[in-house]
């Protein structure tokens, strides 16, 4: 395993810079020893190894997108398929999935990221992790989260991602401490309880890793999903998030004030449309440069996922900068009646209606060009449609339109065929 060092999350920022500066060098020479990628992007851009020497430099290397990911994807890997253990893919719910080759160096990066993510979430080997998310599939997350409770010295449990009913079981044989789980699956779990009569509240189960949706609004607050949670069951939540391509994760720490960078594996910056760096605390579009990756490194990557950073100093101790949720994805800005929205702003309207148990959101051009949205849910009860329409115009400030479906209908709906997770976003805009 390759030397990191955690203590680095919180050391001086001159230190880290400098750390990261050192690293991102190391980068520079080795994709362009190896990336036939990255040697086209430098040649076109009339840059040289020695042109970037430091963070302060990076903004030199024009910014590259998914769809270079998409049509060069082997032109990224640096290392002989001899050295590659494990051959993850993106999910593709954007186009063509991506492959990421990882080496034996990057499955250890991985999990070291993953023991300290976990760590920072008040995790440590005393703990035992019930897994509720799938590990095979070409899935890095799965993956990426087994080996880092193992890293940590902690207990696993990979239940996957079976019914409720199955993880309940799980949870009273083994007396797991921690779910990492996906919050919404985590209400159904409460649900199916509540309904069963399982005493939730005095289990084993102490905090969730909250991973794939986000438990926080834009203030960094609990969201309306978090928020359900959190009142039916006091248990400690951490949002955490990540992806495929960077293969490092941002986590909270107990005071919940965005995701910790790991320094030593990420450099992270938020830009505008333009390509420049805005300000601390401004929304932008996160653009990664991975740090001591073997198989597929990148450099200026834009992760299309719109968020900010925050640099103030965090109460933990820790003196590294922290992700706030996301806003959405850039490609999923939806011009509606007059305002701008993402998904996630949407989804949280949905997700405080208790009454609805599925739900999955439309997008489409109309005959004028313009953006329409569609939600389709299925209710457990009668409610009342004024209530909710109200709901919209309070807090998006516009009301979709509003079809309600049967639970099987649905259903099938949200799950594709082949399809890793649900999916509640649907584009059929031209
Ligand atoms: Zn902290």
């Amino acid at each position: 395993m390759k030397e990191f060092d955690p203590t680095i999350e919180r050391s001086d920022k001159a230190l880290i810079i400098k750390k990261q500066d050192d690293l991102l060098k190391d980068t520079i020479k080795y994709v362009l020893e190896n990336s036939a990628f990255y040697q086209d992007h430098f040649k076109v851009n009339k840059l040289n190894v020695e042109d970037i020497n430091s963070i302060s430099e990076l903004n030199k290397i024009p910014p590259i997108s998914k769809k270079d990911l998409q049509s060069r994807n082997k032109d990224f890997w640096c290392a002989p398929a001899k050295q590659i253990v494990d051959y993850c893919n993106t999910s593709g719910t954007e186009g063509q999935p991506v492959t990421i080759p990882l080496t034996k160096s990057d499955l250890d990066r991985l999990a070291y990221n993953e023991a300290i993510s976990l760590a920072c979430a008040e995790g440590s080997d005393e703990d035992i992790y019930q897994l509720s998310t799938t590990i095979d599939r070409r899935f890095m997350a799965g993956l990426a989260y087994a080996q880092g409770v193992i890293a940590l010295g902690a207990g696993l449990v990979r239940v996957g991602p079976a019914p409720a009913e199955l993880q309940w079981l799980n949870i009273k044989e083994l007396n797991p401490t921690t779910l990492i789980i996906v919050p919404s699956f985590l209400v159904k779990l409460i649900d199916y309880a509540e309904r069963n009569h399982i005493d939730y509240q005095n289990s084993s189960i102490k905090k969730a890793v909250c991973i794939g949706e986000s438990i926080r609004d834009d203030n960094l607050k609990l969201n309306a999903l978090g928020s359900r949670i959190k009142e039916k069951w006091d248990i400690e939540l951490f949002s955490t998030y990540a992806s495929t391509e960077m293969g490092t994760a941002f986590t909270e720490c107990k005071f919940g004030r965005g995701g910790h960078e790991h320094p030593e594996l990420i450099i992270t910056e938020i830009i505008d449309e333009e390509g420049n760096n805005v300000k601390d605390g401004e929304f932008g579009e996160l653009t990664i440069t991975t740090l001591g990756v073997e198989g597929m490194p990148l450099i200026r990557f834009r992760t299309g996922d719109i968020c900010r950073k925050f640099t103030d100093p965090c109460s933990c101790g820790r003196t590294t900068s922290r992700l706030g949720p996301l806003l959405g994805r850039k490609n999923q800005m939806i011009k509606f009646k007059g305002t701008t929205i993402y998904p996630p702003a949407i989804f949280n309207v949905l997700d405080n209606q208790e009454f609805i148990s599925l739900y999955c959101i439309e997008v489409y051009s109309d005959e004028l060009g313009n953006d329409q949205i569609r939600v389709r849910f299925s209710a457990e009860r009668n409610f009342d449609l004024k209530v909710l329409k109200e709901q919209f115009s309070v807090n998006i400030r516009a009301t979709p339109m509003l079809i309600e479906e049967s639970f099987e209908d649905l259903y099938r709906i949200i799950h594709p065929k082949n399809s890793r997770k649900p999916v509640k976003y649907f584009d059929f805009r031209k």
